[in-house]
């Protein structure tokens, strides 16, 4: 599996930083995990077409991790692309009311000519990825979601605060892509703070930490250390790695 960073920011103005978007490429497919502000122009930036997503995985209903799909989905009206036919949208309970509401507002310019499969469940499998979502403690709909693919297993946390069950969940991740929105002194209500994520790997064995969702109090660590035997990395838009 391969993951690429689209958006290592949050919901503010920050440069260089787009809000919550991850491409994650395996066995031929392409998930975005998230779909926030500037989604096509970071694909673009990564040489991928808006027309080349298989499936989206959309963790809560706050704009800094969905906009990007309803401009997904403008963008597939036009001729420029030849889109497949069909895209998966899945995620938090709710979600197909949430994003058919603004079908319904905006008319057939949020209408693209291809199937809209939507799935709430909280597991399946596409195309040999296993995927798991869990609740988050954020809001009331929010989840993360874990993905495994050929023995490689990546966790992502959506929007979360700190909650014990998580260190389960993460345990054996070779990747947790873990959102870092509050400062360490600073505490944010349904946000991690650094330290947070720190006390989860002295707990879980997780081979590599992507620390993402930064805000500039956030956005103080060093580029790339090792806590114990976990790599940490401050990660930044367009930032790949390879499973
Ligand atoms: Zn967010
Ligand atoms: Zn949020």
């Amino acid at each position: 599996m391969d993951i690429t960073v689209l958006g290592s920011g949050s919901a503010i103005q920050f440069e260089e930083r787009a809000s919550a978007s991850f491409l994650i490429e395996a066995n031929g497919k392409k998930i975005l995990l998230d779909a926030g502000f500037h989604l096509l122009d970071r694909l673009e930036k990564n040489g991928i077409m808006a027309d080349e997503i298989d499936a989206v995985y959309i963790s809560h209903k706050h704009p800094d991790h969905f906009f990007g799909l309803l401009h997904l989905l403008f963008a597939l009206k036009n001729r420029y692309y030849s889109p497949k036919e069909k895209l998966h949208i899945f995620g938090f309970k709710g979600l197909e009311a949430w994003i058919r509401s603004f079908q319904k507002l905006m008319g057939r310019w949020l209408e693209p000519n291809i199937e809209l499969i939507f799935s709430e469940d909280t597991k399946g499998e596409f195309d040999e990825i296993k995927w798991q979502t869990f609740k988050t403690v954020h809001s009331p709909e929010s989840t993360g979601i874990v993905l495994e693919s050929k023995g490689k297993k990546i966790v992502y946390s959506g929007d979360t605060e700190m909650f014990d069950k998580l260190i389960n969940i993460v345990n054996l991740a070779d990747v947790f892509i873990a959102e870092c929105g509050s400062g360490n002194n600073k505490k944010i209500k349904g946000h991690m703070c650094l330290n947070d994520i720190l006390y989860i790997t002295e707990s879980a064995k997780v081979a590599r930490v992507l620390l993402t969702h930064i805000y500039p109090e956030t956005d103080q660590t060093d580029a790339e250390w090792k806590h114990g035997a976990t790599l940490f990395t401050r990660s930044y838009d367009h930032y790949k790695i390879s499973l």
